[in-house]
């Protein structure tokens, strides 16, 4: 078993794998809203070949590359001519959605002579880290279509088409004493014109429709930034949406390396939307999605109700989602013994209320997959006197009832609209992916 090493100083030096973290930067750019990492993830299995199956079409028996997308969330997987119907899957499950400001169904505000557009919070967002940026839109629309039933169509605007400018500090002066003090409703509405003009209208024109074919929107707003390497050696990475594009990236670049395989088990990535919200919608870690989509492979390849049951006794999740490092303003947040370091490695992440899914027998399957990749793992568990975040784990063990486990890469400013991490993680975290995916 690999002993966790809590210090960059400790770790052995090996040569960082910057052009890893490189693509996950540019995964990052291009994937501001669920709906394009999902764009972007499918750009990148279909260049090697997967191909995208509809839910409502009839699904191919034999064997492939395949996968399905549902709104914000996909699911990919590859099966050989050696696989059979009752083989088990490994699952390399993650996130594609980020806490950040999404637009309010009526969003025109105007206030002071000045146009604003009505946000609200999706998820646990760090409020202040909104404030002074340059913001784009993104989403997806829902237009009519030729004047009967209507088509969603991704929006992008990555002109810096909104703004939050942040109160003076000569206009706020308990800041100093008091701290920052952000609320939602009245603080965080974006400024965006001084001159006429509806938000639909904007949108309208973007999509060249007319502005009564705009049905709906699911429309959220971005950091325009786009990621970089950091610090003195470039040892660092800061990057919107790491938590948990940098899992959707390191997962859907070791199914590329592991598929095709020639034998069990099958190997399955799931990118849901909605984690962190909970998880309950159509296309959360907590609907129907994941078990649906790999019943279906196992019927589609001929197998029975018991092939499928027999599949899943021998199947395994990895959950990956991001890790707290330790930070070193705030060293005294982590538990001493569980200390988590920046270029030190994926983290294991353990809680016994069970808000992570890790137990030993998947900790007995990560850290053997560790080995197999050659990567340092770490290991975390939150202070005793603090509450533990959760995961896609338990809620996907729940779903399936099969050995899952949580592991993250490690991250400072999780939830943040900017957040850093080590630049020569993300290499060892693809690796252990590819590894869990396809075991020796
Ligand atoms: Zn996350």
């Amino acid at each position: 078993m690999t002993v966790p090493q809590p210090f960059p100083d400790l770790v052995p030096s090996s040569v960082p794998d910057l052009d890893a973290a490189r693509r996950l930067l540019a995964f990052c750019d291009a994937s501001p809203s669920p709906y394009h990492a999902c764009a972007t993830a499918a750009a990148t299995l279909g260049d090697i070949g997967f191909t995208r199956l509809a839910e409502d079409a009839a699904w191919p028996a034999g064997p492939g590359s395949w996968y399905v997308v549902r709104g914000g969330s996909l699911i990919a997987w590859a099966t050989s001519p050696d696989h059979q119907a009752h083989d088990g899957f490994r699952i390399v499950g993650a996130h594609t959605d980020s806490p950040n400001l999404r637009i309010k169904p009526q969003p025109d505000v105007v206030r002071a002579g000045v146009r604003q557009i009505g946000v609200e919070a999706y998820g646990g967002v760090l409020l202040n880290s909104w404030l002074g940026r340059d913001l784009g839109l993104s989403g997806r629309v829902a237009v009519r279509r030729n004047g009967t039933g209507a088509l969603v169509r991704l929006l992008r605007v990555d002109r810096p088409v909104c703004a939050i400018p942040q109160l003076a500090i000569h206009l706020d002066r308990e800041i100093t004493t008091k701290g920052l003090v952000v609320d939602a409703q009245h603080h965080l509405t974006p400024l965006w014109a001084l001159s006429e003009g509806s938000f639909a209208g904007f949108v309208a024109k973007e999509l060249g429709v007319g502005v009564d074919d705009v049905l709906g929107w699911d429309l959220m707003l971005h950091d325009l930034a786009p990621g970089a390497l950091v610090g003195r050696d470039d040892e660092l990475l800061g990057s919107a949406r790491l938590d948990n594009l940098a899992s959707c990236w390191a997962a859907v670049e070791a199914l590329a390396g592991a598929a095709p395989v020639g034998a069990a088990p099958i190997p399955v990535v799931c990118l849901f939307d909605h984690e962190e919200v909970g998880s309950t919608s159509d296309r959360g870690a907590g609907s129907s999605l994941l078990p649906t989509v790999l019943e279906r492979s196992v019927l589609a390849r001929g197998g029975t109700g018991e092939a499928w049951h027999r599949a899943l006794a021998r199947s395994a999740c990895l959950s990956a989602d991001m890790a707290h490092a330790t930070h070193p303003n705030y060293a005294d947040r982590h538990d001493p013994e569980h200390q988590v370091a920046l270029n030190g490695g994926p983290v294991l992440k353990v809680n016994a209320n069970v808000r992570y899914a890790t137990d030993a027998p998947g900790t007995a399957l990560v850290a053997l997959a560790a080995e197999q990749a050659g990567v340092t793992l770490q290991r975390f568990a939150m202070r005793s006197d603090l509450p533990c975040g959760s995961t896609i784990g338990p809620i996907t063990a729940a779903r399936l009832g099969i050995t899952t486990v949580d592991v993250g890469m490690p991250q400072l400013a999780m939830h943040a609209a900017r957040e850093h991490a080590g630049s020569h993680d993300p290499g060892p975290y693809r690796a252990l992916m590819a590894a869990f995916l396809a075991p020796a």
